[in-house]
């Protein structure tokens, strides 16, 4: 791996893995240049009271399934090989320690997402761990990320001079991705209705085969899996 090669990472509970995900990792991997993505489904997301509907092997094979055959696209297993909390702290430090510095890497996230950094484990640290590409996503205002978010006119960096800095900043891709969430089709495969507009036919043809998120999703927070609750305050 060369000093210049850049690589994205976007991590994600992916319960299970839409059209707006890879939008968004299209759109950042144009806009930067990324020679990898690399996809990072979370085993215990911090922020979310519940546990994935899916378990980790149905979430990880629709990954590999919805990225087969894009080249440079990859899934990872690092977060659910670690214990505890899926804290991206962690994982970003475990890149570094692959050898990756933090200006080659670039943290894809919504901009729904990233309006939640501040509550984030080790911030503000984390913002020096790498390069974060925030792309738009529909139903979201930019003016409440940066309400919410302080400090961001200070570190965002256009595309054309992150090559140029010396330290990690803050990317931000205005892109017209599809507005699908994992909420909704988990809403409409409970109903039985098609997934052809918000999935990869390969990842519609998976969820019907294993008959996932046939249920409705639980008003309370009814584990699925064998994950433990999450603690929160992370
Ligand atoms: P859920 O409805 O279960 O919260 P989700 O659709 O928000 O699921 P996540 O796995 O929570 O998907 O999201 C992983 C990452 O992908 C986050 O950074 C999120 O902001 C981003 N993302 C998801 N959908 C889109 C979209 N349509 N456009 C842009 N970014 C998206
Ligand atoms: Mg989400």
């Amino acid at each position: 791996m060369t000093t210049r090669t850049r690589v994205g990472l976007l991590g994600g509970t992916f319960d299970p893995i839409h059209n707006g995900h890879l939008a968004a990792a299209r759109a950042a991997q144009d806009a930067l240049a990324l020679s990898q993505v690399r996809f990072i489904p979370s085993a215990r997301p911090p922020h979310r009271p519940d546990s994935p509907r899916a378990s980790e092997y149905h979430r990880i094979e629709m990954i590999r399934r919805a990225t087969a055959g894009v080249a440079g696209w990859e899934v990872s297993d690092l977060e659910l090989r670690r214990d505890g909390p899926s804290y991206s702290f962690d994982t970003l430090t475990a890149f570094h320690q692959e050898g990756l510095t933090p200006l080659q890497i670039f943290f894809i996230i919504g901009a729904d997402a990233f309006a939640e950094i501040t509550s984030w484990h080790r911030y503000p640290e984390v913002l020096s761990a790498s390069h974060f590409v925030v792309v738009t996503r529909p139903g979201f205002s930019l003016d409440t990320l940066f309400e919410r978010v302080p400090g961001l006119p200070g570190r965002l960096i256009a595309t054309a001079d992150v090559a140029a800095s010396a330290r990690p900043g803050i990317v931000l891709v205005e892109s017209r991705t599809p507005d699908v969430s994992s909420t909704e089709v988990r809403r409409r495969a409970a109903s039985g209705d098609s997934l052809a507009d918000l999935v990869p036919p390969e990842v519609a043809g998976y969820i019907e085969q294993h008959q996932l998120y046939r249920a409705p999703t639980p008003p309370s927070a009814a584990p699925q899996n064998d994950s433990p609750t999450v603690p929160s305050g992370s």
